[in-house]
């Protein structure tokens, strides 16, 4: 087999049809801007998933007619002026059900309440452990005893809310290297950590963990915050 490396890298491409190309990714570049300032977004850090759905949508919507030859303009501006239509409305319905805003974006949930895991919360979604330690730590999270609650937004974004330093408790380490340690033996009596739920508990010997029955242990810190 031979590839046709003409046909892969060029095909008919000349110069007219790059001029052809440039005018129309300019106008499709300006229609996304206005649809984004028309859709009454400020700007854009998290999206929830019924807004990924529109961008998808979009994107795909504007590709086309930039540089397929045969997709014309207008046909686009259909698909956009509909998929507008669509979010107003979708908007419009979730500000007045929250039965609708609940079943397009899902609801913010407990991951953390009182420095340990709140139960459920792993198997609930598909965020696991580790993204949730990636996040708190980027939050500045030593351990999870600093932590008072935690909760997962529409947007997963994560939002923490801490002890203040003098209510500090003894919590799961998230940073690796102490977490590393983690395992079913007991090396010295002291504060331990569950490492599935956080829960801790004073320990001598390998035990299971009262709140979840699990025997993974590792030891509990209960550093404060640096201010
Ligand atoms: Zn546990």
């Amino acid at each position: 087999m031979e590839f046709d490396f003409q046909k892969i890298f060029l095909d008919q491409f000349s110069l007219i049809v790059a001029l052809e190309i440039l005018m129309r990714t300019v106008i499709m570049f300006i229609t996304v801007l206005a649809f984004l300032r028309f859709s009454g977004k400020k700007g854009i850090r998290q999206l929830s998933l019924f807004e990924v759905a529109i961008i998808i949508s979009l994107g795909s919507a504007a590709g086309d007619p930039m540089f397929q030859g045969e997709v014309a303009i207008i046909p686009a501006l259909v698909v956009f002026t509909t998929i507008l239509g669509a979010y107003r409305l979708i908007t419009w319905l979730m500000m007045r059900s929250e039965r609708i805003e609940t079943l397009m974006e899902g609801k913010p949930e407990y991951v953390v309440e009182n420095g340990v895991f709140v139960m459920g919360s792993h198997d609930k979604h598909t965020f696991a452990q580790d993204e949730f330690f990636s996040e708190m730590r980027q939050q500045g999270v030593e351990h999870l005893g600093q932590v008072k609650k935690a909760i997962l937004e529409t947007n997963g974004v994560l939002s923490i809310f801490f002890f203040p330093k003098e209510d500090v408790q003894f919590g799961l380490p998230i940073c690796p290297k102490e977490y590393e340690d983690s395992s079913t033996q007991i090396p010295s009596p002291g504060e331990y950590a569950c490492t599935y739920c956080g829960n801790v508990e004073e320990l001598e010997v390998p035990n299971k963990c009262s709140r979840c029955e699990r025997e993974v242990w590792v030891r509990a810190l209960d550093l404060q915050r640096e201010s």
